[in-house]
């Protein structure tokens, strides 16, 4: 579980459209400070999970907080304190970068005309302040979003799929602006995407969704723990090696795939205390093997066990 402050909690969050379960009881929780990737396929239920937090669609079952503040309480007032991107905002083609932003400035009554020049600025759009929004690329149109969603200068920034779409430059550009905002004015983002990877050298935390059901949280540290290097060990007695593992080298981390064989992940020590431990117990040793587990694979894998 994760520990320190939060600013979304959720508790058993569940939504029903008709016959689709979008949510099934839903825990989650996203540490201040944090970018908090939500991970899932297509139909997950990530929209609806920031549509909720951001009061636009009502929760079935369970509850939320943010901040302080209790769903169906206090929370209205800290959704201000929030900026987003779910959908794509509805720029006018023919209305330039900045007179965009100035229409929806006037429109959300967000004082100070200055707020438009500033947040172009912060997105690196200062330089296409007068080019005509259907003139603009990917990429510029993605962080004109984002210039939009910081115009009431949130704390907290709900980002659904901002990446979808763009080439390896303009993801590169977008990770490296949020990392700036979440670093530099301390602002806490929880991101959406299908693609794991998109996230990855960005992320500090994960929550995956499969189907509208959390399959894990986890710190990005932990997750990178589990992915890299493992070791897997075949052996005549499994279940013998196992409890030797533990109590001989106080290991918990690993895991028996169904054929016999031991699979730790983490940092293994030293290879030879896995085949010393065998051969001193009398146990055969059939194979031992270190490999490498990448991050879309253990997704992979993850969800493949979660839809089984
Ligand atoms: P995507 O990346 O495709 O948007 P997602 O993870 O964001 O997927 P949601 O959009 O939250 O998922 O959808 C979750 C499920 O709820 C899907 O089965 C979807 O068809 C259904 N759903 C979403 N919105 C509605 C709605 N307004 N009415 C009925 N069903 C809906």
């Amino acid at each position: 579980m994760i520990n320190g402050k939060m600013i979304i909690q959720t508790h058993q969050l569940t939504k029903q459209y008709g016959q689709a379960l979008a949510l099934d009881h839903v825990d989650l929780s996203v540490p201040k400070g944090s970018i908090y990737g939500l991970v899932g396929n297509n139909g997950a239920g990530k929209t609806t999970f920031l549509k909720i937090i951001l009061g636009q669609v009502y929760p079935s079952s369970g509850s939320f907080s943010l901040w302080d503040a209790q769903y169906k309480d206090a929370w209205q007032k800290n959704r201000r304190r929030c900026g987003a991107i779910i959908e794509a905002p509805g720029f006018y083609p023919d209305m330039t970068a900045a007179q965009n932003l100035e229409y929806y400035r006037m429109q959300r009554g967000i004082p100070g005309r200055e707020k438009v020049s500033e947040k172009l600025e912060q997105v690196g759009l200062a330089d296409a302040a007068k080019k005509k929004f259907r003139q603009m690329s990917l990429g510029m149109k993605q962080r004109l979003g984002l210039a939009l969603a910081l115009l009431g200068e949130p704390e907290l920034l709900l980002l659904d799929e901002p990446i979808n779409g763009l080439d390896p430059a303009g993801i590169i550009e977008i990770r490296s602006l949020l990392q700036k905002l979440n670093r530099e004015k301390n602002i806490t983002i929880l991101i959406s995407s299908h693609i794991l990877s998109e996230l990855e050298n960005m992320a500090t935390d994960y929550g995956f969704l499969s189907r509208g059901k959390v399959i894990q949280q986890i710190s990005a540290k932990r997750l990178h723990e589990l992915c890299g290097t493992y070791l897997e060990i075949r052996v005549t007695e499994p279940e013998r090696y196992t409890a030797l593992l533990e109590k001989e080298l106080h290991l918990t981390g690993y895991k028996v795939l169904p054929d016999g064989t031991i699979r730790i992940l983490g940092q293994p020590e030293e290879v030879t205390s896995y085949s010393r431990l065998a051969v001193e117990q009398g146990i055969g040793l059939l194979a031992l093997e270190r490999r490498e587990l990448h991050l879309e694979d253990y997704y992979m894998h993850l969800t493949q066990e979660a839809e089984l």
